[in-house]
């Protein structure tokens, strides 16, 4: 199938952007590295009368910048030169581990950071870890600047709380604390595919070896990525053991409740998923934090 007619315009600013972007509001539609946006009018499931394409837009894909207790990402930069940069390693390694699921590395050549927390699948891998690390997105309208938590920015399926007329221009990713190690785990029938169930886990560890706070966010089991703070809570105070992490495990499937059950796989499989998930991935990120 085609798509079906629309205008293109290729701004060479972020003001000619959100020009047009305010000019048409709803019936506009940015193309960043089109691995979603192309399939989606392909398949007329998106018929924008305007696709405003940024990638000629100067400034948003600077190289990754170490701004001190954060590193900045543009929303152009493309998920593969993510993945290689050392600044993304060592400011944020939760989103390096990630990277390479994402898609196959064709697709993370063109795809964005940008357009994959804005795309807002709830299968993505990068939207939970921008949850996980609670990173800062910034979106930029006529009406200025705004910054919005990554907690609040993930609405619903495919859902955000960017507003039409708003571009998201970077992303801002706060650095692990000491003595913190993260990991991504998830379960895909293929590499590359979308994950059923993924998950991003943080450990910080106290001076005594015991767990000082812990993060689980997952993809794949709700309509936005989840944190579970309630199997959070069950490891802070706790020896990283694995008697700890079999407890978080399986107080994570109590509350991940009742995820979605489709052709990929029953609320049953997502909430054993879970629990085996957690506990591999809170394993990798208590060992690597024992390492830094
Ligand atoms: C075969 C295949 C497998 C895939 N597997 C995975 C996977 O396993 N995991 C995964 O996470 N993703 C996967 N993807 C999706 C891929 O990661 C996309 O790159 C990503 O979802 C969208 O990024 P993009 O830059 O291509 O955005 P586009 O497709 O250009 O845009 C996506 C949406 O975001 C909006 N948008 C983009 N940038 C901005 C911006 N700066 N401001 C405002 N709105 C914006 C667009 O208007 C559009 O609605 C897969 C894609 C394909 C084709």
């Amino acid at each position: 199938m085609k798509p079906a007619a629309f205008r293109y315009a290729a701004p060479r600013t972020v003001e000619e952007t959100v020009d047009l972007l305010e000019r048409h509001g709803d019936e506009a539609k940015v193309l960043a590295g089109g691995q979603s946006l192309g399939p989606l009018l392909n398949l007329r499931l998106a018929t924008p009368s305007v696709v405003v394409d940024v990638n000629g837009v100067g400034g948003l894909a600077p190289a990754p910048a170490d701004g001190g207790g954060s590193i900045t990402l543009g929303a152009m930069t493309r998920q593969r030169d993510a993945e290689r940069s050392p600044v993304v390693a060592a400011g944020c390694p939760l989103m390096r581990d990630a990277l390479p699921f994402v898609a196959h590395r064709t697709i993370r050549n063109r795809g964005t950071v940008g357009g994959s927390l804005t795309h807002a699948d709830p299968a993505a891998e990068l939207p939970a870890v921008a949850v996980a690390v609670d990173a800062e997105l910034i979106a930029v309208s006529r009406g200025g600047t705004r910054v919005v938590a990554a907690a609040d920015f993930f609405l619903g399926y495919f859902t955000t709380a960017l507003a039409p007329e708003e571009l998201l221009t970077a992303v801002r990713l706060p650095k692990p604390a000491p003595r913190t190690g993260s990991a991504w785990q998830e379960f895909a029938p293929r590499h590359g595919d979308f994950a059923i169930v993924g998950v991003a886990a943080t450990v910080r560890l106290a001076d005594d070896g015991t767990v000082a706070s812990a993060g689980l966010v997952y993809s794949g089991i709700a309509d936005v990525p989840r944190r579970l703070a309630e199997a959070e809570a069950v490891l802070v105070g706790q020896p990283a053991t694995e008697r700890a992490f079999a407890a978080a495990a399986a107080a994570a499937a109590a509350a991940a409740g009742d995820p979605p059950s489709d052709l990929l796989a029953s609320a049953d499989y997502r909430r054993h998923l879970v629990e085996v998930l957690t506990v591999r991935a809170l394993h990798r990120a208590a060992d690597r934090a024992e390492e830094s």
